[in-house]
């Protein structure tokens, strides 16, 4: 990945996409609507890589991350452990997004597409958990695959891995070696693809700010705010909660002793790229024993996503408010569960919350050439979000770990800071 503490800053990701930001708003004011027409379908053309990568990201991610835990029936207990930590938190994160998202109400009036509101159509929402529930449960699991039915197909994945995780390992083994090459080559084919951000960033902001002026900035600086206090929210009370009354931890040490992969999550924006450290110190300064941590923190680096919970849910919303749409409760609670299903999608590489969020907006029924424009401006300012729900993603990781090794009797767990 793009981590590289040698690199000049002007070759760091972050630097680029600032600096395409800067320069797209200058040329979007300087020449105005005509430019907006030129520069408009890079921008396009950059979500539309973004979206051909879905379905085999999510599904290579999925399976490779379930079916890398290995080890057969013995394992059940752990696994289902570690299965409810990260069902529980992901839910708690998506809760807060929603909550945040209630509060705050950053796309309440905004003005992001430069055009006139037109008659909203109906949604087209699953009407109950239940339906909801009966969706996710594909008939045909070809036929999900070609429409891009994501919910159907993280349900099939999960499944899938789980039960070749079961396999005897000499059957086993080749196969999660193939899925996991196969996911290899999607992760660099995405990091490839978002080589090219600044130029997709330079785009979406010259057309925005051409099209609606810098009107726009004021609803998407409130979004980013939303994001950042529901991530912040769920690092610092949720997660601390969890490690005190689950593991009777102090969040202190545990927090001290993880300070190297955050700040590593940090600067990459990868789970994937900072796991070799997390294991790493998840074993030797918070101490977990390497059963407990090569089990629980692979598969939580591509399953378990607190941060990009609260901001698939969060982002789905206000993608929502800012159209017009007045969800109910109802719609309000399947946004949250679908949330969360797409965190468990979402691959561990930077941007990959975005890519993912499609997946929430299609199951609440919302899609279409305004919905584009919105998800490209939330791309635009994307980059300092995604580094810091990455360092939640791990940081939740972590504190499952130490919590199951608990759990399973282990008394060196965060002792003291290392
Ligand atoms: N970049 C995040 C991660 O690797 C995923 C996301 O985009 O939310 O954990």
């Amino acid at each position: 990945m793009e981590h590289n503490p040698e690199a000049p800053w002007y070759r760091r990701l972050h630097w680029q996409v600032l600096i395409a930001m800067v320069l797209g708003a200058l040329v979007g004011a300087q020449f105005g609507e005509p430019v907006a027409d030129r520069v408009g379908w890079i921008g396009d053309l950059f979500m539309k890589l973004l979206r051909m990568i879905i379905v085999p990201l999510v599904l290579t991610s999925i399976i490779s991350g379930v079916a890398s835990v290995g080890g057969g029936r013995s394992l059940g207990r752990l696994f289902g452990k570690t299965m409810g930590y990260y069902v529980l938190t992901s839910f708690f994160a998506a809760f807060v997004g929603l909550l945040m998202v209630n509060l705050i109400r950053p796309g309440v009036g905004a003005n992001l597409t430069g055009a006139d509101r037109q008659e909203l159509p109906e949604l087209s929402t699953p009407d109950s958990p239940v339906q909801l529930l009966l969706d996710i449960v594909p008939q045909n699991v070809v036929q999900a695959a070609a429409s891009a039915d994501m919910l159907a197909l993280i349900f099939f994945c999960i499944v899938f891995g789980a039960a070749l995780s079961t396999l005897p390992d000499k059957t086993r083994e080749p196969l999660v070696q193939f899925f996991d090459a196969l996911f290899q080559v999607m992760m660099n084919l995405t990091s490839g693809i978002i080589k090219f951000l600044p130029i997709g960033v330079f785009a979406l902001i010259t057309r925005m700010v051409a099209t609606t002026g810098f009107d726009a900035f004021r609803p998407l600086a409130m979004y980013a705010l939303t994001i950042f206090s529901g991530v912040t929210i769920h690092f610092l009370f949720t997660l601390p909660i969890l490690l005190i009354v689950l593991g009777r931890i102090s969040p202190r040490i545990h927090f001290a002793n993880m300070r190297e992969p955050l700040l590593i999550a940090f600067s990459t924006s990868s789970s994937g790229a900072t796991l070799p450290v997390t294991m790493k110190v998840v074993e030797e300064k918070v101490g977990v024993s390497n059963k407990i941590a090569a089990f629980i923190l692979p598969m939580g680096a591509t399953v378990n996503m607190d941060g990009t919970a609260v901001f698939e849910c969060a982002g789905a919303l206000f993608i929502a408010q800012a159209l017009g749409f007045d969800l109910t409760i109802m719609q309000q609670g399947i946004v949250v569960l679908v949330a969360l299903l797409a965190s468990i999608g979402a691959a561990a590489v930077p941007s990959a919350g975005l890519v993912v969020i499609f997946i929430v907006l299609e199951a609440i029924g919302l899609e279409g050439p305004d919905v584009n424009v919105i998800v490209g401006s939330m791309l635009a300012i994307d980059r300092p979000l995604d580094m810091y729900r990455t360092a939640v993603n791990i940081f939740s990781d972590s504190c499952g770990a130490a919590i199951i090794a608990r759990s399973e009797g282990e008394t060196g767990v965060d002792t003291e800071i290392r």
